[in-house]
């Protein structure tokens, strides 16, 4: 198969791209690198199917030239992390929004299927226990823009499953829970890459709010894993899947369990959220997901141990003490 992965030098993407090359089939990355990095994809080089275009996804021409010759599509490009979308409120919708659009038109025009990275995010801040797809979405003010990136990405699902409906196009829908693992970044806020750097130079471990939100974490290399096989299931098409984790941790104990890892001396810090983001944000107080759907199609989803994840996150920095 010659798999096209748009935003492949992002985090979850990069490994989709390894992923898929591994298991022998040709790949070619589009990314415009705003927020993904060539090192990722560095060690895949030796692979003589892989194939990196640097490029936008709204870039039409380029599009109509990447999604017409693969056979399928991964779309992971997204602006994503609590703090790129606060601090670019405008390019994250554009980006979430526009680029998911025209690649469902020419992914229609073109017959290819696709599977489309969505968020937790999209449920908003209903605290049921555990999620399921077809769960209520409940959602703040317009003037609070965390609510923007999951209303994009609502609208994404939206578009996505009004093609299957209308035209029967292949689309595999997936919202991510919290996917921890090497290569992400806690520049765009994303807690566990944070913390670990955090611990690993002996600064103070920062935990928002009382520390007693909590969440799942699941272990990029199983995500990966799980999508790469959905997309050849036609039992998919049509539907919405999550993927995460079923043990809920919350912040403080994590940031605990962090500092034991790395047997750091750091301490925890707590910060209101007031300082942390900007002033009205609104934090999930709990967000865990029911994976039974995806788990009667594929089996268990999450086999990885949060304590063997966080120990390949504390490799990954240890080696690289330069990135954040
Ligand atoms: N968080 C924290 N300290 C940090 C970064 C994040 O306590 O340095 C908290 C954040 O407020 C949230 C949780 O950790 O309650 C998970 O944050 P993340 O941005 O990783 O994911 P999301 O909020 O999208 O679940």
């Amino acid at each position: 198969m010659k798999y096209l992965v748009t935003g492949g030098a992002g985090f979850i993407g990069s490994h989709l791209a390894e992923e898929c090359l591994q298991n022998g089939n040709e790949v070619v990355v589009l990314d415009n690198f705003a927020t993904g990095r060539r090192d990722n994809l560095k060690h895949l080089e030796k692979y003589p199917h892989l194939k990196l275009v640097q490029d936008s996804i709204m870039n039409y021409s380029r599009m109509v030239e990447l999604v017409g010759s693969c056979d399928a599509v991964f779309h992971m490009a997204a602006a994503v992390g609590v703090e790129y979308i606060l601090e670019n409120p405008l390019l994250s919708i554009q980006i979430n929004f526009r680029g998911t659009d025209l690649l469902l038109e020419l992914a229609n025009k073109f017959q290819k299927c696709v599977l489309i990275a969505s968020s937790s995010e999209v449920y908003g801040r209903n605290n049921k226990v555990p999620l399921r797809e077809d769960d209520n979405r409940t959602y703040g003010s317009t003037a609070v823009v965390r609510w923007s990136y999951a209303a994009g990405k609502a609208l994404d699902e939206f578009l996505g499953l009004a093609y299957w409906q209308t035209t029967h196009l292949p689309v595999v829908i997936i919202r991510f829970f919290n996917i921890i693992g090497p290569r992400q970044t806690g520049r765009y806020g994303m807690v566990v890459p944070r913390l670990v750097c955090q611990a690993l130079r002996g600064e103070d471990l920062t935990v928002y709010g009382n520390g007693q939100q909590s969440r799942t974490f699941t272990c990029v290399y199983d995500a990966v894993k799980a999508v790469r096989r959905l997309i050849g299931m036609p039992e998919a098409y049509g539907q919405v899947f999550n993927i995460g984790g079923s043990k809920e941790i919350t912040i403080l104990d994590l940031a605990k369990r962090i500092i034991e890892l790395t047997d750091s001396k750091s301490t925890i810090k707590i910060v209101p959220y007031e300082q942390a983001y900007q002033s009205g944000f609104e934090d999930m107080e709990r967000r865990v997901p029911d994976v039974s759907k995806v788990e009667k199609l594929i089996g268990c989803v999450n086999p990885t141990s949060l304590d063997d994840t966080i120990r390949s996150v504390i490799e990954f920095f240890k080696d690289r003490p330069d990135i954040r």
